[in-house]
């Protein structure tokens, strides 16, 4: 049966087939032209690290994304490397960049002065967190005179006389923050680094797209009026998914425990499936709406190359010269 009859006649399908098809992963509309991606990296730690991000960066800057953010480790450990990486992006391309900044543990000095850092780098755009102190420290992790959280550090960076020059993402939890006393807290929470002036809410990565447009409804009826991006992630390996994620409180559906699980001694074809996962979830968001996707790359650049191309962002020939020791 061809699937055209499929599509056209649901009657002669199971019902998880027609269900299926119903949900219309693939283009049900001609590709839209106004769709807006951007990355994050990870300051790399090695040598060979640093050449696997020159080469990510080279093959995504192709995408034109709307920034490329670097992760900063609020344990201290990768402080100066994401400055160094910036700097290196800074000179390399043409990319726009956002470093991303946590305050626990800080005081509120030390952190004005890496943002001043990254001003002086030519990096207004910001992605503030409040980030993770290790557990049992005395008073949260926040430092008498630091930040308590990422609302105090969005009005910090606010009430810099330039304030006014940055451009602030905040996080957001589609399944809510693991800490958050509630769901409602934490959406009062976002509420709160939203008033203090953010522009923007990059979501932490789900799987299930219900989670986010319960979350997006949710924002939208607490008065958060600004762009909720998805944090999107390609999977490119499950078991170190299955550990951080059971950190960071994302939840992984049995399902797609079924397809990819057995397949981390089998990469090449983890990826095949694995890109199809990206790509029917960012189709699905389409349906929903979504025009601005945010890929964790995890400074891989194949699964989110992919799945750009499947949502209709072609690469355009760029002037590159990224270093090949990145960081
Ligand atoms: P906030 O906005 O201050 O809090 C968010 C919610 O968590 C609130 O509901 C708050 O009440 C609750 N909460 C947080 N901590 C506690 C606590 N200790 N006790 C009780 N409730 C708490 N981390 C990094 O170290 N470096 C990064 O570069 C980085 N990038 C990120 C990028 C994105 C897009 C996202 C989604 C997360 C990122 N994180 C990063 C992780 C982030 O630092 C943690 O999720 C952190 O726990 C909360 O940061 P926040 O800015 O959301 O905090």
């Amino acid at each position: 049966m061809s699937r055209e009859r499929e599509v056209h006649q649901p009657g002669v399908l199971g019902l998880a087939a027609a269900e299926r098809l119903a949900r219309r992963p693939w283009p049900a509309r001609p590709i839209r032209p106004d769709i807006e991606v951007s990355f994050e990296f990870f300051p790399p730690s090695t040598e060979a690290g640093g050449q696997s991000l020159g080469e990510c960066v080279r093959e995504l800057a192709a995408f034109a994304p709307s920034f490329a953010s670097v992760t900063y480790g609020a344990g201290g450990s990768t402080q100066l490397k994401t400055l160094a990486t910036l700097a290196v992006l800074r000179e390399s391309t043409e990319l726009g960049l956002a470093g991303h900044l946590t305050c626990v543990a800080k005081s509120a000095g030390e952190v004005q002065q890496v943002v001043d850092a990254y001003l002086s780098g030519g990096v207004r755009r910001i992605v503030a967190l409040r980030g993770d102190a290790p557990e049992g420290g005395p008073n949260g992790g926040v430092a008498p005179d630091g930040y308590a959280t990422a609302a105090e550090l969005v009005r910090g960076i606010r009430s810099r006389p330039d304030g006014d020059a940055f451009d602030i993402s905040v996080a957001g939890y589609p399944e809510t923050h693991p800490k958050a006393q509630s769901a409602d807290a934490d959406i009062e929470s976002l509420k709160e680094k939203v008033d203090a002036g953010a522009d923007r809410i990059l979501t932490q990565y789900f799987f299930d797209n219900d989670d986010f447009r319960r979350f997006f409804e949710r924002c939208r009826a607490a008065g958060i009026n600004i762009p909720i991006i998805p944090g999107i992630m390609p999977v490119t390996n499950f078991a170190r998914l299955q550990r951080f994620s059971a950190r960071c409180g994302a939840t992984i559906p049995s399902w797609m425990e079924e397809l990819l699980g057995p397949l981390d001694d089998d990469p090449a074809v983890q990826r095949l499936v694995a890109a199809t996962v990206a790509a029917e979830q960012c189709r699905d968001l389409l349906e929903f709406g979504i025009r601005q996707f945010h890929f964790y790359t995890m400074n891989k650049p194949e699964l989110t190359a992919a799945t750009c191309r499947i949502l209709g962002v072609r690469p355009a020939p760029v002037a590159l010269d990224v270093r090949e020791d990145v960081g």
